[in-house]
């Protein structure tokens, strides 16, 4: 049975001084049976929302994520976060995040270097993948990600166990949908999330292990209002959620339906056997 995961991406948004308050206010009204939480503030507020969290019981079992991380361990890099530096203040990290596609040029090369390094630290990665408005237009939706997932993981022909070992989780975010308010049809990201899976499945060996039991997001201004059509979908296991995860209202909402996804892949677990 695949988890069901809300991850909450705050962008650059908090700042130390009221991260940790926002995330204990989140986790004590999301705390719904089934459902993985992670937060995932800017790098500076990471150490107050894991304090804040250990602070109250309340924050037991929510999950610290960094938004990136950096493709090397150390170096002559100015202003950049590496993976070990990470350990102890973030257990989850997103990669290869639509924004940072757009704005620092990252590659599916080097996403699939910073997936590494992850790994390699012990963190458990969400790594984002998508198509432009274009593309879906012209038909290329699942061609383009199959072909991003390809470059992302490339470098992990030889030891595809080592993603599953880490849990890797895949968050599907049509670029179009992210922070416009305008979503995909619920139905088309359930066709993505299992054209993910082939994708992964296609690239041969172990990765059919790891496309089995692989938890796909779907992601683009997913709402209170607007997460039912995404969790209803059993090929989606959850919503990596941008501008509403700073709303407290909006993720006790989100998290609520997660419940019913859950509670209704445990009954149908029973069912079966
Ligand atoms: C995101 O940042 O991954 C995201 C999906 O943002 P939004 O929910 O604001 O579209």
């Amino acid at each position: 049975m695949r988890p069901v995961i809300i991850a909450a991406n705050w962008k650059m948004h908090t700042t130390p001084s009221d991260a940790g308050d926002l995330a204990t206010t989140i986790a004590a009204r999301t705390n719904v049976d089934g459902v993985e939480r992670v937060i995932c503030p800017p790098f500076v507020c990471l150490a107050a929302v894991r304090d804040a969290l250990a602070a109250t019981p309340a924050g037991a079992g929510v999950g610290v994520g960094a938004q990136n991380v950096h493709h090397e361990l150390t170096g002559a890099y100015t202003g950049e976060i590496g993976a070990t530096m990470l350990v102890g203040l973030a257990s989850w990290v997103i990669v290869g995040h639509s924004e940072r596609r757009r704005d620092a040029g990252e590659t599916d090369e080097l996403i699939g270097r910073k997936l590494g390094r992850a790994i390699e630290a012990g963190l458990r990665p969400i790594l984002c993948v998508g198509e432009q408005l274009d593309e879906r237009e012209a038909g290329q939706a699942e061609m383009v990600v199959a072909a991003q997932l390809r470059g992302c993981l490339a470098t992990f022909a030889a030891d595809p166990g080592a993603l599953e070992t880490a849990g890797l989780v895949v968050a599907y975010e049509p670029v179009w949908a992210i922070g416009t308010g305008r979503t995909a049809r619920g139905s088309d990201a359930a066709a993505m999330a299992d054209a993910i899976r082939a994708a992964v499945r296609g690239l041969g060996g172990g990765f059919a292990g790891l496309a089995g039991e692989l938890p796909v997001l779907y992601g683009g201004s997913v709402t209170a209002a607007t997460a039912a059509e995404f969790l209803a979908e059993p090929a989606i296991d959850g919503a990596l959620v941008g501008g509403a995860s700073l709303k407290v209202e909006e993720m006790a909402g989100i998290v609520a339906r997660a419940g019913l996804t859950a509670a209704g892949r445990r009954a149908a677990a029973r069912v079966a056997g």
